[in-house]
């Protein structure tokens, strides 16, 4: 049977987490749903431990915890999350409300939809050898870096998020290697200089050739670029992947909202071509948009907003000021 609910948010980045809020807000129910295993998007995937400038109030905030206080702030409406499930097909039922189907085979109905997915659904580009040991050693994420603790840990990669994984895990994992196919990174210099300075032993240019381990991990063979007789075995319980991501609008690109250049067009409301659906963040497309994290915040509360309205055309649009209510308390 479908799960009924008012609002579905595709997507649980910065923006999809603040719209869960305001339609919890707005009195309305909500599920949020996302193709990744954790909420927090982009911020979440790719840099979980860099310090954010411009996020009104926080002279600055790290990554993990802006999106830890966006579900914390969610959390006092008790949205519903859908992790894992990445949003397939969209049909209008005659009453107006929309019906859709998740990857995973999950049946939702709701009375609008915001889009706020992004720059896609993210799948990690794969560790070639390393496969079949993603969930028993290797990892392309890293939620908890204290689930690290005491461990000998590889991480591979040359962009910025390789590096910060070595600084997160640094202070609880027993060693931290970084292997990179090339000399140089393209990660900033001021993080690479600090792994340097914490005697993050780096290994260049290498790549990963074997994984071995009883079940688990506990090895890893990495080869010397264009050297194959140069193979080195490095005793590793974990392996961090990063590899970066590739970035995929998939099947919303068959939703028959219009789109520009992989953006999704909306007007002043948020509302895109399709009735009942809206889209908010990075996804949105209209002349002046700015792709940032405070903008999102703004758009998912215009969205949603105007999907009250639209639900329920005896609401009003503005919604009263938080500051006389008693529901966030
Ligand atoms: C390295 C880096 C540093 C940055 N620094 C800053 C900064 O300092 N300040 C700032 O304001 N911005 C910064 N940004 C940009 C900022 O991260 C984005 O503007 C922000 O993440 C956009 O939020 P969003 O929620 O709109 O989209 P995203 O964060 O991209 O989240 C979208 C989510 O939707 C999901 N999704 C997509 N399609 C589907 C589907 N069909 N089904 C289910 N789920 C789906 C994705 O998996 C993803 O989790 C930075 C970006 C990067 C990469």
């Amino acid at each position: 049977m479908a799960a009924e609910t008012d609002i579905l948010i595709v997507g649980a980045g910065p923006t999809g987490l603040y719209g869960a809020y305001y339609a919890g807000f707005r009195g309305l129910d909500v599920i949020v749903m996302d193709s990744l295993p954790e909420p927090g998007g982009q911020v979440n995937a790719m840099y979980p431990e860099k310090m954010i400038y411009d996020i009104a109030g926080f002279r600055a905030v790290k990554g993990r915890d802006l999106v830890a206080s966006l579900l914390d702030q969610a959390a006092v409406f008790s949205p519903t999350f859908l992790l894992g499930q990445e949003a397939a097909t969209l049909e209008h039922l005659s009453d107006g409300r929309l019906h859709v189907t998740t990857t995973a085979g999950e049946e939702l109905i709701a009375k609008a939809i915001v889009l706020a997915g992004g720059i896609g659904t993210f799948t990690p580009r794969p560790l070639p050898a390393g496969e079949e040991w993603v969930g028993r050693g290797v990892e392309y994420f890293v939620p908890r870096p204290a689930d690290y603790a005491g461990l000998d840990v590889l991480v591979v990669g040359g962009g910025d998020s390789a590096v910060d994984w070595c600084l997160a895990l640094h202070p609880v994992a027993r060693s931290v290697r970084l292997v990179h196919r090339r000399d140089a990174f393209r990660a900033h210099a001021a993080s690479l200089n600090q792994a340097k300075e914490l005697e993050v032993e780096f290994l260049t240019p290498y790549t990963v050739s074997g994984l071995h381990g009883d079940g688990t991990l506990e090895a890893v063979e990495v080869t010397r670029v264009k050297s194959s007789d140069d193979v080195r075995r490095l005793e590793c319980q974990a392996v961090v992947a990063a590899l970066g991501f590739t970035a995929d609008l998939g099947p919303l690109e068959s939703w028959g909202v219009e789109m520009v250049d992989r953006h999704i067009v909306v007007d002043s409301r948020m509302a895109t071509n399709v009735p009942r659906v809206y889209a908010a963040g990075d996804i949105t497309e209209y002349p002046g948009k700015v792709r940032l994290i405070a903008v999102g915040f703004g758009e998912a509360a215009t969205a949603i907003n105007n999907a009250a309205v639209e639900i329920n055309p005896e609401l009003d649009l503005f919604p009263g000021h938080s500051s006389d209510s008693e529901a966030a308390a």
